[in-house]
């Protein structure tokens, strides 16, 4: 198997996807963070099948963390990584350093209002400031053709797809579904960090607002529905629920509108670890 080349520098970056343009190929790129599983790969494979050249970038940005110990804690695993992207198989990979990405002097920021606001916004301070950031830069940086975003990350694929509108940004953002372990929790990079009792807990998470959607698809109070998930997620031993939200799917305001596509949205912690997850309603 080839491994897929591994780019540092924007230069190298450019020279590569300028080449590929030429020959009149589409660009697609694939955002992450490294510590990949199947929800990522679900990502590049999409764009395997849609675009004629792959990237995936792994760049854990120090920006969109406003919490240092969980960026000192972040799992960083690039040869597992690569390996994984082998089978896909993507074309590069780009996996600059932070200095590469912000070079001293960087002064730019790119805020995206309102819908960067609620919920994640409120809870991470910033947090949407830093994924804006390197999302521009990103597709700056790559001249891709379209973007790939998870479903997991809800509210951050409706702020990417405010700022590509807002900015003009010749780029097609493509959200794809949540990829799910066989017990329903939402995979993420984190969740190796639970301990073993608390993982198997974690699926109570996606159980309980699936069961909160479908108690008011069926007529119940939204009140009523929010608070039972929140209560079993409690007793199931999640230490904190920090969040559980019935919203507009694209303004993410409160919504009580069945007639429009709203979205359950919940953030919530076990053993030390922040979970988030999200479903239509
Ligand atoms: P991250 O590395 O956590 O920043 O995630 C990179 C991209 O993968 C984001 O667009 C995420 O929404 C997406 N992603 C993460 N977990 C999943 C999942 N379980 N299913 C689908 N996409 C995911």
């Amino acid at each position: 198997m080839t491994m897929p080349v591994i780019l540092r520098t924007v230069a190298e970056l450019r020279g590569h996807v300028r080449a590929w343009k030429a020959a009149g190929q589409t660009v697609g790129v694939v955002p992450t963070m490294g510590a990949l599983h199947e929800g990522h790969l679900s990502l590049a494979r999409r764009a395997r099948a849609e675009c004629g050249r792959v990237i995936t970038t792994i760049f854990v940005n120090p920006k969109q963390f406003n919490n240092p110990e969980d960026l000192k804690k972040y799992p960083r695993t690039e040869e597992a990584d690569a390996a994984l992207l082998a089978t896909v198989p993507v074309d590069v990979i780009f996996a600059p350093s932070p200095e590469e990405v912000y070079p001293e002097g960087y002064s730019t920021n790119v805020t995206v209002a309102g819908v960067s606001e609620p919920l994640e916004g409120k809870m991470r301070p910033g947090h949407f400031d830093g994924v804006a950031t390197v999302v521009t830069k990103l597709f700056g940086m790559t001249m891709a053709d379209r973007g790939y975003f998870g479903q997991k990350d809800w509210q951050q694929l409706q702020v990417v797809q405010k700022l590509v509108l807002d900015l003009n940004l010749p780029v097609q953002v493509v959200g794809c579904e949540t990829i799910r372990e066989a017990d329903g929790l939402a995979m993420s990079s984190r969740n190796i960090r639970l301990g073993e009792a608390a993982r198997q807990q974690a699926p109570v998470l996606y159980a309980a607002i699936t069961a909160a959607a479908d108690d008011i698809r069926a007529g119940q109070s939204d009140r009523m529905a929010i608070r039972e998930a929140a209560e079993k997620m409690r007793a199931a031993g999640f230490e904190r629920v920090e969040y559980i939200e019935l919203r507009d799917a694209g303004t993410l305001l409160p919504s009580d509108d069945p007639t429009r596509p709203r979205r359950m949205l919940a953030a919530a912690w076990l053993d030390g670890v922040r979970l988030i997850d999200n479903i239509p309603v």
